[in-house]
């Protein structure tokens, strides 16, 4: 009868509580080790100028290689790593690998390589964490501030205070820019933009998709890019997948594009590899305009 559904579905439900709660602790766990362990690793994607085509900025996106789990995205344990603070030490070996990696290509192969790095609110919250660490880390690294771009989302700027407005000053006073990720989802309001300064505004992807030819997402995306432009701040729409939405968001102004249409997340030997092509590509055709070949 209902009651004995009732019953196991009770079973059920306590069994598949503790389930959960086991497969979150063995997580925690294995996130603690995941760093010693080696198993974190970054990709990068493109971010790709439209008016030409050339690449000099992308996006750190951390992976986790996990022993027997196999490949875990963000989704699934940056959240978890933000609860239990354990996003501290893995943001400070992110900051530090993306600084390595920076200052490693503009010396070899890309001079104005800008990379940018995901930030969480407890990076600002949190009374000088990573903040001076991280600015004390560029400093000691020789990593030129201008390499880097700290992405921020509209979440920090809700319910921020002075001391997020201050660290965020020191960031861009020290000449590291500043990328608002996920525009248009959450709660956003555009005083934001006035009240702390940005230097990219990234539309986000779900408004990318639904970019029909007649929608209001569309029209709200053009008047985002009409906006930031006379705010003197870079758009860049993130999750372009289709020729189509490229087409639209170029006839809008949008000056860069981030998404499948032109690279998918890149190893770093990939990353590296595109960057050796483009600039093989670069040099071809500053000698063919000089008249050399
Ligand atoms: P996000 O910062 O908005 O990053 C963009 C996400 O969109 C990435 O997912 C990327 O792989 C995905 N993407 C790029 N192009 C396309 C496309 O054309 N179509 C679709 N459908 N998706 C596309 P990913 O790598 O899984 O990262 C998810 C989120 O995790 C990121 O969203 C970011 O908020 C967070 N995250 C990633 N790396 C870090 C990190 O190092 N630290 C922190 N705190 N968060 C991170
Ligand atoms: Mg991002
Ligand atoms: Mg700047
Ligand atoms: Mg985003």
């Amino acid at each position: 009868g209902a009651k004995g559904v009732g019953k196991n579905n009770y079973h059920y439900y306590t069994k598949s509580m503790r389930n959960a709660a086991l497969k979150r602790m063995t997580l925690i766990t294995d996130l603690r080790h995941a760093i010693e362990h080696n198993e974190l690793f970054l990709v990068y994607q493109p971010i790709v100028n439209m008016n030409n085509g050339n690449v000099n900025k992308a996006e750190a996106l951390i992976r986790w290689q996990h022993p027997t789990r196999g490949l875990i995205c963000p989704d699934d344990f940056i959240p978890i790593a933000e609860e239990t603070g354990l996003i501290i030490d893995i943001s400070n070996w992110v900051f530090e690998r993306v600084c390595r990696d920076a200052k490693y290509w503009r010396k070899t192969l890309c001079p104005d390589l800008q990379l940018s790095i995901n930030t969480s609110p407890v990076h600002y919250t949190d009374p000088d964490r990573c903040i001076t660490q991280w600015l004390q880390h560029m400093l000691v690294s020789r990593t030129p501030p201008q390499a880097i771009t700290l992405e921020i989302t509209e979440n920090l700027l809700m319910d921020a205070n002075t001391s997020v407005s201050n660290k965020l000053f020191q960031f861009r006073q020290a000449g590291v820019d500043i990328a608002l990720d996920d525009f248009g989802t959450g709660y956003s309001s555009i005083s934001y933009l006035k009240k702390y300064p940005t230097d990219f505004l990234k539309i986000d992807k779900s408004f990318v998709h639904s970019m029909s030819e007649v929608s209001n997402d569309k029209i709200l995306c053009e008047a985002i890019i009409v906006m930031a432009k006379k705010l003197g701040i870079e758009v860049i729409a993130e999750g372009i997948e289709t020729e189509e939405q490229h087409n639209i968001l170029q006839k809008m102004g949008c000056k860069y594009g981030q998404g499948y249409l032109f690279f998918k997340p890149l190893t770093y030997e990939e990353f590296n590899a595109m960057l050796e092509k483009s600039k093989s590509a670069m040099n071809k055709s500053t000698m063919r305009s000089s008249g050399d070949i």
